[in-house]
């Protein structure tokens, strides 16, 4: 098989270098007087995605968000009708929110922030991320102070792990366009910072909750099974449970090594905890293992159904839905798994 260039790839520091630039977030937002760590990273939040977006959020008409949003609505409701919702989605999504970045000159005033929301909820792969921006009541200058100094130092800590982005994106330039997930694919390289760096500070500030919590449930993508096709887990409730039907599965093991915990197989993050009762919410903690650019959503997500998570990064992507001609095996940090369980 020929090399395979990821979007991003964690090595064995990776960890250890996110704790240290978690430390210099925390100490930097101080400055800003933030309600609390969530409110920090809100605020960085809003500021990427206006540095990013924002050209494009105050160009959208709003005829074309509603439409775009209600899609994304549909999609939400009514899985099954996936195919079709996508197909027009995709071809919504590329000619009028994926767009080359343009610098943003325009002051992010509340009225604009609003429009950002609107681009964000357009796009449909904000959603968990949206009610936090909504509510957010802080002064909007001090989200672009917090991006500038993001956007200079992010690179010195977390650059390695995306230096395959641009020659990963230019090889596959056209690949995705007309497809419902035209802007997640082509993402830029601070989205995959912020997510790294959001995922840091989440676990700072679910782990207390998430101590407290009786049963904690292991969330695994799907793309870490050995053979998709062949996998032989059972549909439960709360997502696929292994049936141990191959030792050489990276489920498999990691089922096995913690047969006192949970371990659920979920296939899309849209669908994760859709059978989750009032007992789960109560009582769960959920470690959920994704791809960089699912942690930020994935941990709101959570956290707004109040089951604390921690995040675990897959090493590298691993799925042909989203970025690869085949599927390999998704790999994740053993001792990292072990730390948070
Ligand atoms: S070992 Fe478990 S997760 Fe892996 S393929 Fe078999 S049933 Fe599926």
């Amino acid at each position: 098989m020929d090399e395979i260039i990821f979007p991003y790839e964690l090595n064995d520091g990776y960890y250890a270098k996110v704790k240290y630039f978690g430390d210099e977030f925390i100490e930097y937002s101080q400055r800003f007087n933030f309600k609390s760590d969530e409110e920090s990273l809100e605020a960085l939040c809003i500021g990427i995605y206006w540095y990013l977006y924002g050209t494009t959020a105050l160009d959208l008409n709003s005829n074309i968000h509603q439409a775009l949003a209600n899609l994304a609505e549909y999609r939400r409701a009514f899985p099954e009708d996936k195919p079709f919702i996508d197909e027009l989605r995709g071809k919504l999504l590329t000619k009028f929110l994926f767009r080359p970045y343009k610098k943003n000159n325009e002051k992010l005033t509340k009225e604009n922030l609003d429009l950002l929301i609107n681009f964000l909820e357009a796009t449909g792969d904000y959603i968990d991320q949206i009610p936090h921006f909504r509510d957010f009541t802080h002064d909007l200058d001090d989200c672009i102070g917090l991006t500038k100094w993001f956007c200079k130092n992010s690179g010195k800590y977390l650059g390695e792990y995306t230096s395959s982005l641009e020659k990963y994106l230019e090889n596959n330039g056209t690949a995705h366009l007309m497809e419902e997930d035209v802007i997640f694919y082509h993402g830029h390289e601070l989205e995959y910072h912020l997510n790294m760096l959001g995922a840091e500070i989440m676990n700072r500030l679910y782990r207390d909750d998430y101590d407290k919590r009786p049963r904690k449930a292991i969330l695994l993508p799907s793309c870490m099974n050995a053979n998709n096709k062949r996998c032989r887990a059972k549909e439960e409730r709360l997502g696929h449970v292994c049936t141990f039907c191959n030792p050489k599965c990276n489920v498999y093991k990691i089922a096995e090594r913690y047969p006192n915990n949970e371990v659920y197989i979920i296939s899309h993050e849209s669908t994760a905890f859709k059978g989750a009762r009032k007992q789960d919410k109560d009582e769960l903690g959920i470690i959920g293992v994704t791809c960089v650019l699912n942690l930020i959503s994935g941990g709101w997500k959570s956290k707004n159904l109040s089951i604390p998570p921690q995040c675990v990064l897959l090493e590298h992507i691993a799925c042909k839905n989203h970025w690869l001609n085949e599927d390999i095996y998704g790999e994740i940090n053993l001792d990292e798994l072990n730390l948070k369980i």
